[in-house]
């Protein structure tokens, strides 16, 4: 078994990153910027805005941070993407997610302009993605896809099982995967048979948020095995959607939890944004 090392392949991409961000802002006069807008109190919306202005700033990206109150309303959270989306200093705009519960989401998130959508959330870009047309596509799987590459795995002809269907993560890993050539099956909580159909895969991709809902028995000898999956055990630790210490003895390539998806997803956002600086400048 080999261990998919994300946490070492991300800070290897933000060094590759740091070297692009100083070659544009020599070119442009200006640095990448992107705006990071958090609306409300939630705790761990605060900690992902914090290490995502962190890692921007490790990146030689500027990031523009906006708080807008619990109660804030729509009006004003559109008039401030307005004002982003005019602004030439700003590449992308992200909105963090949840929000609180009088603004919708989707229409929001619809008022970013498809060039500043550096979490490839918007219609337009999964659209893009669903007709295998060049696009910005969610840094989570992004990030799976990029860690394949890098560890020379092979998707062209390979049987692919993703697990989970959200927007964010499931639907658009598998148009990623199908863009590769690989053959995909989508599993989600009305598959019938999952098991069965988990032993199939060359590549399994688990995306569901069950602590350690993959076990050895329904991973094939030799699959290839990428955990997004984040949650906590009962004694307060971070595990994956896979059984790690028993899957990892079957699987030939396998990440883990921490250290795995996760600082890619954060590495695939910084990406976004220095594509989007060096395509829109
Ligand atoms: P969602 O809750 O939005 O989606 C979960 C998906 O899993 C749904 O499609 C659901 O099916 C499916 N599912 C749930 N239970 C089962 C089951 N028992 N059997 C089969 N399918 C099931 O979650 P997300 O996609 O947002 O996130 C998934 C996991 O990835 C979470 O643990 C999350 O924390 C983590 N995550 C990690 C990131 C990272 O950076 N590493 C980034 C984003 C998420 P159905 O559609 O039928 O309801």
């Amino acid at each position: 078994m080999k261990l998919i090392d994300g946490k070492q392949t991300a800070a290897d991409i933000r060094a590759e990153l740091k070297l692009r961000t100083t070659t544009f802002e020599k070119k442009y006069g200006k640095k990448v910027g992107l705006a990071v807008i958090l609306i409300g109190n939630d705790p761990a919306s605060q900690v992902y805005v914090r290490n995502k202005i962190k890692a921007c700033e490790e990146a030689g990206i500027r990031s523009f941070a906006h708080y807008l109150p619990e109660t804030a309303s729509e009006e004003e959270a559109l008039s401030l993407i307005d004002a982003l989306s005019a602004d030439e200093n700003v590449h992308g705009i992200l909105v963090q997610l949840p929000l609180p519960q009088q603004l919708s989401a989707e229409k929001i998130l619809a008022a970013i302009p498809p060039h500043k959508d550096v979490d490839g959330f918007l219609a337009e870009n999964i659209g893009k993605l669903a007709l295998g047309e060049e696009s910005t596509v969610a840094c989570t799987p992004l990030g799976v896809m990029e860690l394949l590459k890098r560890y020379q795995i092979p998707v062209k002809g390979k049987r692919a099982v993703v697990l989970g269907r959200s927007n964010i993560v499931g639907r658009p890993m598998a148009l990623l995967l199908l863009n590769a050539d690989a053959t995909v099956t989508v599993c989600h909580s009305k598959t019938l048979s999952l098991k069965e159909e988990c032993l199939r895969a060359d590549i399994l991709v688990a995306a569901i948020g069950k602590p350690k809902f993959v076990t050895a028995d329904m991973v094939k000898e030799g699959a290839v095995v990428i955990d997004v999956g984040i949650n906590r055990t009962e004694d307060g630790k971070l595990c994956g959607d896979v059984d790690f210490e028993n899957v990892k003895e079957k699987a030939s390539y396998i990440t883990p939890v921490p250290g795995g998806i996760g600082p890619m997803t954060i590495a695939m956002l910084l990406t976004n944004v220095v594509k989007a600086a060096e395509k829109n400048a």
